[in-house]
């Protein structure tokens, strides 16, 4: 039996000439909330935004592969940061005979449903939407 190894990671550079790493490749995502996903496109829109006119008439230049990482490197440290949190209270769950109580950023969201609205466009969206511009 093969185990799948999960990481959370990050490359400190996602670029370098004539590459950029989008997705899971510049940020390694873990299950923990089902977003990773959401994140890698979101990569994917802002690298084409950034990128498209750039790519018709040449090769996009390091600065501007660079912006694009500095576009979107918060919002990976923000979800994975939140993975962490997750995956250190599920492990504590999944002991035998565990009884945790329930961490208090979750009680706060079940008792305000503003934030639980706010949490919903962190999950759905992200720290920073992106939206195709062309
Ligand atoms: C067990 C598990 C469960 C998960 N569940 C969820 C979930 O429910 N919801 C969610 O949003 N996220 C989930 N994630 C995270 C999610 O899978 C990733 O964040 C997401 O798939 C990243 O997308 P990506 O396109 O960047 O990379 P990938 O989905 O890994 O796509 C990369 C693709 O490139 C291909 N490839 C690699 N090397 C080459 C090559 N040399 N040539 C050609 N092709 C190549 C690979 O085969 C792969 O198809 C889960 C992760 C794990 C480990």
């Amino acid at each position: 039996m093969r185990v799948l190894r999960v990481r959370i990671d990050r490359l400190a550079r996602r670029h370098r000439d004539g590459l950029l790493a989008i997705g899971d490749a510049a940020h390694a995502m873990s299950p923990a909330g089902g977003v990773g996903i959401n994140l890698a496109i979101q990569d994917a829109v802002a690298a084409a935004n950034a990128l498209a006119s750039g790519l018709r008439t040449g090769r996009p230049n390091e600065a501007l592969l660079h912006r694009t990482q500095r576009r979107r490197e918060p919002s990976a440290r923000a979800v994975q940061a939140v993975q962490r949190r997750l995956e250190t209270v599920l492990a504590r769950v999944a002991e035998p005979g565990a009884a945790v109580p329930v961490p208090l950023p979750l009680r706060v969201l079940q008792r305000v449903p503003a934030l639980r609205h706010l949490m919903g466009r962190f999950i759905g969206l992200g720290l920073r939407p992106e939206h195709a511009t062309r």
